[in-house]
Order: C-alpha cells, then structure tokens, then sequence
C-alpha cells in the first residue's frame, strides 16, 4: 500500500504524528493508500521551513522568480499524462476530465509568468514640488492554502502560482482524499529550481487546518471547500489577524428562457450536471426551465442521458466516474430517494445499475423540484439534476437571487436584451451567457458572492496578485540641504 508523507524544505518527510487517513480507489472501492495526517508540530515544522525561506525568496529577482514559473510551465506541460493518472487514480475522474483540470491550472502559471508586468507600481513626479510619490506592493510573508479534493491540482495551483511569484513562500495542506498528486506538484517546483523551503505540503486533517489557523508566522490564509468549513476559516483565520480568501460550496442554476435552442440547452445541461459526476463547485445543479418549453427541455435532457458513459476513469471511453467515497455516494443517493417523498418526479433514477464494486451512481433526473426541498436547498455534489419549473425571466431571476449560494449561473437565451440584463440583474459571482460553467481565464479572477465566498478578494488573476502583496506607499524629496528650514504646519501639496 502506498504511505503518503509530507514535503518539508524540499525533501519528504514522513510523519511521525502516528495517525493516518485511508486513500482509495474510487473505481473499485479498495483503499490503495495512507496518508500522514499531520501533528500540530508538524506543521510548525513547515511554516517554519519556509518562514526560513522567505527572506531569500522574497529578494530574489523578478526575472529569476519569474524563470522559475516559466520552467514550471514547461514541466508541468511534460507531465500532464503523468498528473492527469494521478488525479484518475485518487480522485476517480475521466482521463479528458483530468486534462481539463491540469490545463486549466497551468493557465495559472502561465499567468504568473508575467509577474514582473503584474506587480508593477505607480510613480507620480512632482505630486509637491520636489515631491515625489510611489507605490509598490511587497510579498505578505509564509501564506498557507486549503484545498478541497474535487481539484487536487488545480486548485493548488490557483493559489501558490501567484503567491510564489510575488515572493511569499507557501504551505498547502490538500484534501486527505486525493493528497498525491500535491508531493508531484512539489517536486515539479523543486525541479523548476525553487529553492527549498519556499513551498512545503503538509497532510493532514482539522488537526492541521486549526494548527494553521492559530500559527502566528502564517500571514494569510486561501481555502477551497464547502461553506460550513470556508466560515469556520474565515472566522478564525482573520480573528487571529491573518488575511483570508475563503471559497465555499454552490448551487448553480442554469436559467432557460423559451427561445432557447433547447437541443444545445439540453446538451449543456447534461455536460455541466454530469461531468466529473456532479462533483465540481461550478457544476450545473438546477435548470430552471421557463414553462412553456419544460416538458420539451425535460424530454431532451432525459433521453441523453442514457449515452452518458458511466465507468472507471482509467477507461478511455468513460465519461463520468465514480464519486470520492463510498459515504458520499450514500449521501447522494440519499437525496434522490429524499425528493421523490417531498413531491419532486423522478425522471431518471441514478441509483439503477451503477457499474462495478466502486462508489458508482448513475445520473439522476430530477422534475417538479422547488425551493424548500432537501434536494434544491442543499449543495448535493454529485450527479443530481433538478428541474424547477419557472413562469419565466423574472420568477427565475428572483429564484436565483433568493438562493444563498451564488457561485456561477448561466442562462440560455437566444435573446440578446435578455441575457444583457441578466448579467446586470443577477446577484452571483460568475456569470455564463450560452455557457454552462463559466470558469473564468486565469488573467480574471474566480469567485463567487454571498455563502460562496467569505472575504473580499476572489482568487488567482489580478485579484490573486492583490491578495498576496500588500501595498506601500513612498513620499520622497532630495532637496538641497542649505534650504531646509524647520515647518510645523501639515504638509501641502500646492
Ligand atoms: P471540505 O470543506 O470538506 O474540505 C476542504 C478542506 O478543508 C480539506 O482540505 C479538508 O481537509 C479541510 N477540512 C474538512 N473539514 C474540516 C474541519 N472540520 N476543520 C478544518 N478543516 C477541515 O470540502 P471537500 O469535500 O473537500 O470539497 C467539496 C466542497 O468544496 C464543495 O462544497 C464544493 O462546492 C467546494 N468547492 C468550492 C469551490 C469554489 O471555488 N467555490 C471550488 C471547489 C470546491
């Protein structure tokens, strides 16, 4: 069985907490590892390797950080197989899903390529006369990230691209469900030349996460996961002084008016519900389906459903896995037999025929579906569709801003007025216009509103870089030393 340790100041090191996690296989049910789950002392042991770090990290160059992504890219590009079976292996996600992830990662450190470009200040001459003024931002210090496991990669890479870049040196603690593919990441940085200390990955549970929460060298702090937790994060993380960029969970509605070509609504719906089955914080968990066309929108995403090829992701022509645990895969079915004793209409019943020994479901259809139900109000995380059935823009509108999740949305018009107001209208964080999951590009930044996101910066692009430098402001003057005079008043600019 393979042991998953920690990586301390550019070596592994494996824990002697004496407590570890199981790690399955999602396709066949069978545990293939243990992970270390880390002591408290432990993680001292990190934050202080890079705290040591830092101070180095921080006065090398911006071409010399910046070489240090470009040589990452580079790596990470060459090993795309290599992380994508990796991600397959713990995770349970289809190979062309795995590759979605790994490149949608790598956008990030492309992005923080262009470091030197990003962190750029201002400079005003003569704000007084003889007065110069300029900004610059400075790196923050040892930052730590949280990650969920629906993307072991690239969520860590949402988060350490920037934060390395702009000198910070970087503790992640993964999800102890999917922890490997973080020790690959590790020593992909090292061979880009980071030196050692600058980026250290710790396994672990709660005992970790609080460890972190309290460290007071741990200047900020990014999570991912579900709302419960991204709270708790925020709450403690910034009570103890640190600066926090908390992501939680979501419920995302896809909203279809009755002009739209309901063919490729339906083939987005199915794409976004069921993809990665269901496990993905910008999956497509509700239709909201304008009345006049529901009948006709549930029949076409009904009857795609059955070519959706369920099966393990080491298979080349699966396109849906299997859930993360087994207790997941319990929870979620549990939802489905949930809605149908409050009212809702099973249309397509996932809990049928799941393949083989590991933590399968099949898609589920769910119609007749309203807010109040466990099936609408909860983020379910997994294969689950429901259909809620709306008079049209408006009542949908309202449902969608009456939610408090507000992660992504899209809607589904062939109405160009129509779609322009919704983006003004619409109260969430991502918005998709014939797009179903509206991730934006790495040079934006990624976020939702209201229980989706606590904090004020959104993650990676620009607000990513603003979120691990802080800003400083420089007055200065060389005047001629024989006209100094002593000035009590308050300086003037004029
Ligand atoms: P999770 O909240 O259970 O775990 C996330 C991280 O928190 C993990 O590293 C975990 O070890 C740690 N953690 C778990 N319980 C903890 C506790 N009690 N105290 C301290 N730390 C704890 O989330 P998950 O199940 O790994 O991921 C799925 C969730 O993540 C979903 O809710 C999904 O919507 C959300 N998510 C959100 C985004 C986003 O960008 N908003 C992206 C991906 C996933």
């Amino acid at each position: 069985m393979n042991s998953i340790h920690h990586w301390i100041d550019g070596r592994t090191v494996p824990s002697t907490s004496g407590r570890t996690g199981p790690v399955f296989d999602p396709a066949t049910g069978e545990q293939s590892g243990a992970v270390d789950l880390a002591s408290a002392e432990e993680v001292d042991a990190a934050v202080a390797a890079a705290a040591a770090a830092y101070p180095a990290w921080r006065a090398t160059s911006l071409s010399a950080r910046a070489e240090v992504m470009f040589r990452l890219r580079e790596l990470v590009d060459a090993n795309r197989k290599e992380i994508a079976a990796q991600l397959t292996a713990e995770h349970g996600k289809v190979l062309s899903d795995a590759l979605g992830e790994v490149a949608r990662g790598l956008e990030n450190v492309e992005f923080a390529c262009g470091i030197p470009q990003l962190i750029k200040g201002e400079f005003s001459e003569q704000a007084a006369t003889g007065v110069d003024v300029h900004s610059i931002r400075q790196p923050l210090g040892v930052v730590a990230g949280i990650t969920p496991f629906n993307f072991p990669a690239m969520v860590p890479m949402w988060m350490f691209a920037n934060a390395l870049a702009c000198g910070n040196t970087f503790v992640l603690k993964p999800s102890e469900k999917d922890p490997s593919v973080s020790l690959l990441l590790a020593e992909l940085l090292a061979r880009a030349g980071l030196p050692a200390g600058c980026f250290n990955v710790v396994q672990g549970d709660k005992v970790a996460v609080d460890r972190i929460l309290e460290h007071p060298d741990v200047a900020a702090v990014s999570f991912v996961g579900s709302t419960p937790i991204a709270r708790h994060i925020y709450e403690t993380g910034t009570a103890n002084g640190k600066r926090v960029q908390a992501l939680g969970g979501a419920k995302n509605h896809m909203l279809v008016l009755s002009d739209a070509d309901l063919d490729m609504a339906a083939d987005a719906a199915v794409s976004a519900a069921y993809g990665s089955a269901g496990e993905r914080c910008m999956a497509i968990s509700v239709v909201l389906a304008a009345e006049q066309i529901a009948d006709e929108l549930v029949g076409k995403i009904a009857e795609r459903i059955p070519s959706v090829k369920v099966g393990p992701g080491t298979e080349p022509d699966s396109e849906m896995g299997p859930l993360i645990t087994a207790e997941h895969r319990d929870r979620v079915a549990g939802y489905v037999g949930g809605a149908a004793e409050e009212g809702a209409t099973i249309v397509v019943d996932g809990r049928d025929g799941a393949p083989g020994e590991g933590f399968f479901l099949n898609p589920t259809l769910l119609d007749g579906v309203r807010p109040g139900m466990a099936c609408y109000d909860d983020e379910i995380f997994g294969p689950v569709l429901s259909v809620v059935r709306v008079e049209g823009y408006q009542d949908g509108l309202e449902t969608i801003n009456a939610n408090p999740f507000a992660n992504g949305t899209a809607i589904f018009t062939r109405d160009g007025g129509a779609a322009r107001q919704f983006q003004f209208d619409v109260s969430v964080g991502m918005v998709g216009v014939n797009v179903p999951i509206p991730v934006p590009v790495s040079y934006y930044s990624f976020g939702g509103w209201k229980a989706s996101l606590f904090g004020d910066t959104h993650m990676y692009g620009p607000e990513g870089v603003n979120f691990y430098t802080r800003g400083k402001v420089v007055t200065s003057r060389w005047p001629d030393p024989a006209t100094s005079s002593i000035d009590l008043g308050f300086p003037e600019t004029r």
